[in-house]
């Protein structure tokens, strides 16, 4: 006999609510825990996982491994190959194992959804119990209405009512007891689950020797360096938060939003660990960075409860339905010209070049680049959505949605569509002495002053020549006044 926990994207130990309650399972009943993650290359293909993504979560899964095998804990990792065939699977092994509990925690997506549904029901034929419970978000989607009993569309009175309900239920930011050792004779009986191989990523989604030994330096993986960076950041960085977290190169964000998406770090745990930083202990008062240190990551809760009450955002709609209508350019020069980083627009090429060469990109310069495709460029807001998922080692769909639709206009609580980011503006207010474009963009490296926000317009048109940097693919002042003309037609034709 067992009690199964199936990892997820919430590749922890510590903090873990499943797993907490499937090793609660396994102790009463005096039975070991097996755990069991499920490498899925359909899912990789269906939801564009980066290569970058699949290596830190294999990699996440070695830490892991290494973690629950000093518990005597095995990690069971299967690659699946046909996504329909993941449930079966999954309850075949626990039958095997005696298992008569599944534990996992929720994903909000909606194929993950109708998968954990049809868990359910095959559990009930087998006899196994397979609970799913709430653990990625600190507050669970649906507990917030308005006062009218609807779901918040706007994020400021949803951040008040989230405030004041984790306020309330004391719960919610508890600290979920990771799993103790299993039972001596665990080790004899599944031995051979302690053999467990970890697959290689599959091979559309592998990297490349030196790629994959930069993003290890980068990124390094597992839950123990979650923490120390939460830690490092709240002891030094946060009380600057709210001063520093717009400026690119003033390393003045955590930078843990890939451990978000993969779970070494549960946003419980990052809101409760930066409550206690206060010396207030509350959300809403005290020291200014740690507050809007926490509505920041209040803002991935908004976004995966609108994906779960307004499924259809999972379906290539835009949230504001009467947004469908817009008539995009999709002209691929100007969209791979975006991709490669080769617009002439400096801090739109500086921003894309980092997220090329390391899987992530500052949220300013997310902002900037999603603003530049959709209103500039005028392409389809999708077409960015799709690439930055397959590339971003963060890539989370709920944030990356929220994050392109508060952008082009057309998500949930957006910029007004006539609020159009001038990108040279952008540029000399977010990185004024141009360093961050230094950094990412080779040929403007000996580019002084101000020129270094449009080297052709301001007098360095020599050296950029030279240096085969590309002449801005738009005019900023025709593509705007084209971007309100379309949107507004795009709006009124509903
Ligand atoms: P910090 O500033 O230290 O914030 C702490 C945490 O709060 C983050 O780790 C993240 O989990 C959360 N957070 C912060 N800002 C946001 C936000 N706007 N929306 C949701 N959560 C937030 N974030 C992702 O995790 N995955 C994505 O795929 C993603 N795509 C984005 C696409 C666009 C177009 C935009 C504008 C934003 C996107 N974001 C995404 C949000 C944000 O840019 C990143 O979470 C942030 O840059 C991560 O850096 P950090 O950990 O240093 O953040």
């Amino acid at each position: 006999e067992s009690v199964v926990h199936w990892f997820k994207r919430d590749l922890r130990l510590r903090d873990n609510k499943g797993l907490s309650l499937a090793a609660a399972k396994a102790k009463a009943g005096g039975v070991p825990l097996i755990c069991v993650f499920l490498v899925s290359p359909q899912d990789y293909q269906a939801h564009l996982t980066s290569a970058p993504r699949v290596d830190f979560e294999i990699r996440t899964l070695e830490v892991l491994k290494g973690d629950l095998g000093r518990l005597d804990v095995p990690l069971v990792v299967e690659t699946v190959e046909k996504r329909r065939r993941l449930p079966g699977r999954l309850l075949e092994m626990a039958e095997r194992w005696g298992a008569k509990h599944v534990f996992c925690n929720v994903e909000y997506e909606v194929d993950e959804l109708r998968r954990e549904e049809s868990l359910v029901k095959l559990g009930l034929e087998k006899g196994i119990a397979f609970e799913a419970v709430h653990d990625d978000v600190v507050v669970p989607p649906g507990a917030l209405v308005t006062g009218t009993g609807k779901q918040y569309a706007v994020y400021s009175p949803w951040f008040r009512s989230w405030i004041k309900h984790v306020h309330a239920h004391a719960e919610l930011l508890k600290v979920w007891e990771g799993p103790g050792k299993n039972p001596s004779d665990a080790r004899t009986k599944f031995r051979t689950l302690f053999d467990s191989e970890m697959p290689e990523a599959p091979d559309n989604k592998k990297l490349e020797p030196e790629e994959k030994k930069k993003l290890e330096r980068l990124w390094p993986a597992g839950e123990h360096e979650a923490i120390a960076r939460l830690e490092k950041f709240l002891g030094e960085k946060v009380g600057k938060y709210s001063a520093m977290r717009n400026f690119p190169t003033a390393n003045g964000t955590a930078c843990v939003s890939v451990h978000h998406s993969v779970g070494t770090l549960a946003s419980r745990t990052s809101v409760r660990m930066a409550r206690d930083a206060n010396n207030t202990k509350r959300l809403d008062a005290g020291n200014e960075g740690i507050r809007v240190w926490i509505s920041e990551v209040a803002w991935r809760d908004f976004y995966k409860h609108v994906l779960a009450n307004w499924p259809y955002v999972c379906m290539n709609k835009p949230f504001k339905y009467e947004y469908t209508n817009i008539e995009w350019e999709y002209n691929t020069e100007h969209f791979e010209a975006w991709c490669a980083g080769k617009t002439g627009y400096p801090i739109v090429d500086a921003a894309m070049r980092q997220l090329n060469s390391t899987g992530y990109m500052h949220n300013r310069c997310r902002m900037i680049v999603a603003s530049f495709l959709a209103k500039d460029l005028l392409l389809d807001w999708r077409m960015g959505e799709r690439y930055f998922m397959e590339h971003l080692i963060d890539g989370d769909f709920a944030s990356n949605n929220g994050g392109w639709g508060f952008s082009a206009s057309t998500g949930v609580d957006p910029q007004p569509y006539f609020r159009i980011f001038n990108p040279l503006l952008q540029s000399e207010k977010f990185d004024a002495e141009g360093d961050y474009i230094r950094k990412w963009v080779e040929e403007l490296r000996n580019v002084e002053g101000k020129a270094i926000h449009d080297p052709y317009g301001r007098g360095a048109a020599g050296e950029a020549k030279k240096k085969g940097y590309p002449k801005q693919i738009v005019e900023h002042k025709f593509a705007r006044e084209r971007a309100l003309t379309r949107y507004k037609a795009g709006i009124g034709r509903e």
